[in-house]
């Protein structure tokens, strides 16, 4: 079972529910709770007999620009962060890599930023956390990786010589990705700084590894891991849907990178997102059937704790941050 302190935050001001777009106040458990537990390393949850860790790889806050919400004004974004209890003049963002314990081995779901340079400074902590959650780094046999961002892959390899950290895990990731990435021409599509150098690096990597597994479509990874695909912040980008004991947790990688304990429309189009258009329908898609199936969700660049449900609310969501 979780173990859940809750805090509520009714949002008081009138004109936050008209920046959501959303007809009735909406309630968002756990964003005084998050901040205070932003120094916490870890979390632990348990969906049946499989334990599912959140580990702290690192944190940034972003500048707010206008056009980083597309189709969203900056005084809009600067209500929500108001509202949820942030300085309006920058984004939080967090780098969290799941792992799980599963009987007989350690999965890890993406590999966090390798403390690469470009992601900030200070990052790179995925091993401290480890350390402080009591997961060894030796018992990991499997990497599963939802799409080939350098904050999700980097974690792979050495910053300077691009050697392989783990190279007796298995990294299971989506041929989508893998197709989209390696594709000719595909380095000069200017993506923004962040992605400067990806494709090759890449090219120069996990492309060539001989313990690399691609999958097509949504196939079941380990007893108890499904993929479910989630198209748009990357062209091949997957979810991770681990069920066990009656109880399912998503693991939504990149589906919304704007925290829900900041905001939950998913009509808000995120230019971080290569897809911007397909990526809203799918975050749609994804927050239904967390709704509809009662999932526990998390996200890598969600506030901790980055699990929690989501309910309808209004013609909005309501998220609960859980642990
Ligand atoms: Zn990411």
């Amino acid at each position: 079972m979780f173990e859940i302190s809750r805090r509520d935050l009714i949002l008081g001001a009138t004109g936050a529910y008209a920046a959501f777009g959303i007809d009735r106040p909406i309630t968002f458990v756990g964003a005084a709770g998050a901040q205070q537990s932003d120094t916490q390393p870890f979390r632990k949850y348990k969906v049946g007999d499989i334990e599912v860790f959140s580990l702290i790889d690192g944190m940034r806050d972003v500048p707010l620009r206008e056009g980083m919400v597309r189709n969203v004004g900056i005084e809009q974004v600067k209500v929500a962060l108001r509202a949820a209890g942030f300085p309006d003049n920058q984004t939080p963002i967090r780098f969290i890599v799941m792992a799980l314990k599963l009987r007989d081995q350690v999965v890890l779901i993406d590999s966090g930023t390798g403390g690469h340079p470009i992601y900030g400074q200070g990052n790179g902590r995925l091993f401290e956390s480890m350390a402080a959650a009591g997961v060894d780094p030796k018992a990991i046999k499997t990497i599963l990786i939802s799409h080939l961002h350098g904050d999700h892959i980097y974690g792979l390899m050495n910053n300077e010589t691009n050697a392989q950290v783990f190279p007796d895990a298995e990294i299971v990731l989506p041929a989508a990705e893998l197709r989209w990435w390696t594709r000719p021409g595909v380095e000069s599509i200017d993506l923004g700084p962040t992605r400067k150098g990806l494709a090759q690096r890449i090219q120069a990597t996990v492309a060539t590894w001989k313990n690399v597994r691609p999958f097509e479509g949504e196939p079941e990874l380990l007893p108890g891991v499904n993929v479910v695909q989630a198209p748009g912040h990357s062209p091949g980008m997957v979810t991770h849907l681990i069920a066990s004991g009656g109880r399912q947790f998503l693991i939504s990688a990149d589906v919304v990178n704007l925290s829900p304990h900041i905001q939950t429309n998913p009509e808000w189009q995120l230019a971080i997102d290569q897809d911007p258009q397909m990526a809203a329908e799918t975050r749609k898609k994804i927050f239904d059937r967390a709704v509809a199936d009662k999932l526990t969700i998390s996200g890598t660049h969600w506030l901790m704790p980055n699990a929690g449900t989501f309910a309808k609310d209004g013609s909005g969501y309501a998220f609960a941050a859980e642990g």
